[in-house]
């Protein structure tokens, strides 16, 4: 049920998009908003979203908007690559509860793996906010730029 319905504009990402939620924002375009992910599955666990496309998820974003996304996708996964040399790096995307999609917002996951590490698709709990602040800035400098 939850793959299709009615976009919900007060969904945690439409609140940081207006900037009435926080953010650990890497990098930020007129189209697009980049930021780490508060219950990471890994050091580094970044989330990318339009700004401007109501898409709960892949199904309803537009191509113009998709193309958009993908473009900094690319971005922030070299980012990480380059600051945190991980031995991988998995982009995810979920549409629909079952699927795995808690926030109903299209986003994509990009998730530098390190070996040894489990492949979860949800973490277990929240991030120290000083260890993401400091990881912000390190990624932030490089995509901002
Ligand atoms: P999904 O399960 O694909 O819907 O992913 C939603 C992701 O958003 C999860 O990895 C959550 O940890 C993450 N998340 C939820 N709320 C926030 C928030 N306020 N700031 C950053 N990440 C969040």
């Amino acid at each position: 049920m939850s793959l299709h319905g009615t976009y919900d504009p007060q969904n945690i990402f439409a609140q940081i998009i207006r900037g009435n939620a926080p953010c650990f924002k890497l990098y930020e375009d007129e189209d697009v908003l980049a930021f780490l992910d508060l219950f990471p599955q890994s050091h580094g666990h970044s989330l990318v979203i339009p700004k401007n496309a109501q898409a709960r998820n892949l199904l309803d974003v537009d191509g113009g908007s998709l193309a958009k996304v993908m473009a900094v996708v690319q971005k922030v996964a070299a980012a990480l690559v380059e600051e945190l040399s991980p031995a991988g790096v998995q982009v995810a995307q979920f549409n629909g509860a079952p699927a795995g999609q808690t926030v109903f917002h299209l986003h994509f996951h990009v998730i530098p793996r390190f070996d040894g590490e489990n492949l979860g698709i949800h973490a277990a709990g929240k991030a120290d906010p000083e260890q993401l602040e400091q990881l912000r800035v390190r990624l932030a400098s490089r995509l901002q730029g």
